[in-house]
């Protein structure tokens, strides 16, 4: 349930990156939880608007397929019909919130409708985003039928006390039971989402989540560093905000936990974990994510490749190579556009649009592209107006490495990097 905004090929040079393209992944945001998880950031809505008499879920689904109409009709206009002249979609992603809580026919009408206007492509990569819990994990066979290819799972641990801690509804023995049963149904790939860092959270407690996790075979991990950010501070909860406002109770929680998390102890969790799916072969193809061979989400590469990507709901963030836009987070605003009272025509719904420059798109290649396992092109960095010298102090710390890839000289991270991306990054935009 993580988006920065989205999943260019690395380093596949900047020619492409200030041209707008069409899609070639979209993502549809789902807001509706069972309950909140107090450190949680992502655009999620519970309690009376997610389920009985005063439930949002029918009005938010009838406002998703018109916004899934208007942006179609939009991409129609400016790159032609999908069809021989345009890509079709190579991977949808339905992320939340617990995008597990819509019934599979639900989720298979929107797959149809998303083909029928967007054209999705023979074997794309279809995931959905399912909390482990008996009554919010959906039924896997019925998810299959519907076109799901991957279910990703909201695990964070596998220690009872952590998830208590955490405010999760599932028990450890749910998330078991949850990918046991996506295998058996037949789903291609199974995702499980953990957190390290928590508060308090011993090196021990971390390689037992870790280890517990493992016996269940999943295909795919993302390993997330407990982050507790405050979006009303960084002003991103106003009424065209991609975030929601915390509530006092989250707030209070966030400040009891920020004082039991430790950098140091961080540092050594991903770099045990790191190490233990490298001996197994795993492939580590981006800082926080490792696949079995085979099993990397196209989706989540086509965000770290800059490909362009569109995207619904709220919250939600869209790319199409030159500008990144995003809905705003409140499902209040995003109704009242899509769906007007007294029959109006829908509007598109609130939220905001930045233009990249040829230098923010040089700076986020770079950051994103050294986000993979693929790293950036040695020239690339070097082109920036201060690439050798940030390229010398990397090398000379250690953050970084010289690889050949066939006929490209690459810098990717070492592990040490990885540890200390964000100060490598800070110093490329
Ligand atoms: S279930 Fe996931 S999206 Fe929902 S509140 Fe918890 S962490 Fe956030």
């Amino acid at each position: 349930m993580r988006s920065i905004a989205g999943r260019v090929s690395p380093g596949t040079g900047s020619s492409s990156s200030l041209r707008p393209r069409p899609p070639v992944a979209l993502y549809l945001h789902v807001p509706f939880c069972r309950s909140l998880c107090p450190y949680c950031d992502f655009v999620a809505v519970a309690g009376s608007a997610a389920r009985g008499p005063s439930s949002r879920i029918a009005a938010f689904l009838d406002a998703l397929v018109v916004e899934l109409g208007l942006r179609a009709d939009a991409l129609d206009a400016r790159f032609g019909p999908p069809g021989p002249g345009r890509q079709a979609l190579e991977s949808v992603y339905f992320g939340g919130g617990t995008p597990s809580l819509l019934p599979a026919e639900t989720i298979a009408g929107l797959l149809a409708l998303v083909d029928e206007r967007f054209g999705l492509a023979f074997g794309a990569e279809v995931t959905l985003e399912a909390n482990p819990g008996r009554d919010e994990r959906g039924d896997p066979r019925a998810l299959r039928k519907a076109g799901v290819t991957r279910l990703s799972f909201g695990a964070q641990s596998l220690r009872p006390a952590e998830l208590r801690l955490l405010g999760r509804r599932h028990r450890s023995a749910d998330v078991a039971d949850a990918v046991a049963a996506a295998q058996a149904a037949g789903i291609g790939s199974v995702n499980l989402d953990l957190l390290y860092d928590l508060p308090g959270q011993s090196f021990a407690d971390w390689i037992e989540t870790l280890e517990a996790a493992l016996a269940l075979r999943p295909d795919h991990l993302s390993l997330y560093a407990l982050t507790l950010d405050d979006p009303d501070a960084e002003g991103l909860t106003g009424p065209a905000g991609d975030h929601l406002p915390v509530a006092s109770g989250a707030r209070a929680w966030r400040e009891r936990a920020r004082p039991r998390q430790d950098d140091d102890r961080a540092a050594g969790q991903y770099h045990y974990a790191a190490s233990v799916l490298a001996r197994d072969g795993w492939h580590g193809y981006e800082i926080s994510n490792w696949a079995r061979p085979g099993h990397e989400s196209r989706h989540n590469l086509a965000y770290w490749e800059r490909r362009p990507y569109e995207a619904v709901g709220p919250g939600a963030h869209a790319f199409d190579g030159t500008v990144r836009r995003w809905n705003a987070a409140r499902l209040d605003g995003y109704l009242a556009a899509l769906l007007p009272a007294g029959g109006g025509a829908p509007a598109l719904p609130p939220g905001g649009q930045e233009q990249l420059d040829p230098a923010m798109a040089a700076a986020e290649e770079l950051i994103l592209g050294l986000r993979t396992d693929r790293g950036v092109r040695r020239e690339a960095l070097l082109a920036l107006p201060a690439g050798s010298s940030i390229f010398g102090w990397a090398l000379a710390g250690e953050l970084v490495e010289l690889v050949q890839l066939g006929e490209d000289a690459r810098v990717r991270l070492t592990s040490r990097g990885r540890l200390l991306s964000n100060e490598l990054f800070s110093r490329l935009v």
